[in-house]
């Protein structure tokens, strides 16, 4: 089998890899870079050949984000992914659409949007949903065959590995992957057995694993955090992502209601984040593998956001919980504005609940400290920390050590890594060659094809 990861950098952005194997020319996912502007987020789809199929793992963008280009080069390729994702990927794409056209009025960008409203039906048409853990069997333009089978990953709603069957050789491909439980999405339920080839996110590389934390110790802590600032008469900002960790955010809030865990106190949340409940219900009903009920924004009584403008450094009127989009604070995002007007009041809290690359606002406030300054950009506000600023760890990606105790039990010959950063990089081919020594562990050079 041959391998070229077209992503552009050694990094997690705009994922993508090309699949050689049999008679097919496969593509996993084909992601936009987050990091990059531009025609510069896709990843290299010039050199494509043509493909029997894309496998889409999960509806992030960074594994998603391209696809619409993808179809544009090659309208008649057929998507595979779970019938969860296959509800919701129009959807987020469209969003995609929205910020790419404000982004070109903001900024100038000519290339912007890679993709227009008008492109989505194609991928729509393309979409076809195979059921998690039902082999299914494809064939290649020269009739060669592969038995391919989705496996629950965990991480997001619809999230998936692929396990690649072809005579007597198994290929997985592990995608965004979360052994555990979430509020919203069961663990991973991956392949048992020994796997030929193991293609492997390694997103925490360098992140040491503190079994001290769990998602039930954080729980705990941001909602004593979030009481706290009620009882205070404070108001609490918890910038999320508005696929996914809102939602888990929701469940956790509803939950806690019901068993009289967290204040009451109006819970306001708008935009994508609400919409997309729509979508995580259908998902649940629909296409199993996703818990998660619509009903739940009505018993919370979630409030949307006022439009009236506060000027910033000037605190909110209504106190309470603003669960909001974006979860890094990206600037413009209704989080970033209420945090212009919740950080520099004593008695507010602005709690993180998902990562945040250093070089977005929710980054770059978590390196100050308290009593600092903080500059708003684009409203010309320099902010001084006086609310509480905390993170919790709610990931939706395996610590190391999971990825590693999978790899032990598939004895694979051949490791594939991706979905890191060089550090994680090096830290799990390091440590795949102390643990499985005979295995050959490839970390591919951005373009260039490996045999694997
Ligand atoms: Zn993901
Ligand atoms: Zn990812």
């Amino acid at each position: 089998m041959k391998i070229t990861d077209l992503n552009t950098g050694r990094d997690i952005g705009s994922n993508c890899l090309l699949v050689q194997i049999a008679g097919f020319h496969l593509l996993v996912d084909a992601g936009m870079h987050p990091k990059k502007d531009g025609a510069a987020a896709l990843p290299r789809l010039n050199e494509l050949p043509p493909l029997d199929y894309v496998i889409l793992t999960h509806c992030h963008l960074d594994h998603v984000g391209a696809l619409p280009v993808v179809l544009r080069k090659q309208p008649r390729v057929e998507i595979i992914c779970s019938p969860a994702s296959a509800i919701v990927v129009k959807r987020i794409l469209r969003n995609s659409v929205s910020v790419m056209t404000r982004q070109r009025e903001e900024t100038g960008i000519k290339d912007y949007p890679l993709f227009t409203y008008g492109e989505l039906d194609a991928v729509e048409r393309a979409l076809r949903p195979v059921p998690l853990l039902s082999p299914r069997i494809l064939r290649a333009g020269d009739g060669s065959e592969i038995t391919l089978t989705l496996h629950p990953a965990g991480h997001v709603a619809g999230a998936v590995g692929a396990l690649i069957e072809h005579r007597h050789r198994r290929i997985f491909f592990t995608g965004d992957v979360l052994f555990h439980d979430q509020e919203t999405v069961p663990a991973a339920q991956f392949p048992e057995g020994r796997l030929d080839t193991l293609v492997t996110e390694t997103t925490h590389g360098a992140t040491p694993t503190r079994p001290e934390v769990t998602r039930a110790s954080e729980t705990r802590r941001l909602l004593d955090t979030l009481n706290a600032t009620l009882a205070h008469g404070g108001s609490a900002l918890v910038p999320a992502f508005a696929f996914g960790r809102m939602h888990e955010m929701l469940t956790i809030f509803h939950e806690a209601r019901r068993r009289g865990a967290l204040a009451e106190a109006p819970i306001f949340c708008s935009g994508l984040g609400v919409d997309l409940a729509d979508y995580l219900d259908q998902m649940s009903r629909k296409a199993g593998w996703v818990n998660f009920r619509r009903h739940i924004l009505t018993d919370l009584k979630i409030r949307p956001l006022e439009n009236r403008f506060t000027p910033p450094g000037q605190d909110l009127a209504e106190k309470g919980i603003y669960l909001l989009s974006s979860g890094m604070l990206v600037e413009k995002t209704p989080a970033w504005r209420v945090a212009a007007n919740l950080l520099d009041h004593p008695r507010n809290a602005i709690c993180f609940v998902g990562y945040c690359d250093p070089d977005t606002p929710g980054g770059r406030l978590l390196a100050r400290k308290h009593g600092d300054t903080f500059l708003f950009h684009g409203l010309d506000h320099v902010a001084h920390i006086r609310a509480t600023v905390e993170r919790f760890h709610f990931s939706g990606h395996a610590p190391r050590e999971e990825l590693v105790a999978f790899a032990r039990r598939a004895e694979p010959r051949s490791i594939v890594i991706t979905h890191g950063d060089p550090p994680a990089r090096e830290w799990f081919a390091e440590e795949f060659a102390i643990e499985l020594p005979g295995a050959k562990v490839t970390d591919p050079e951005p373009g260039v094809t490996c045999l694997v």
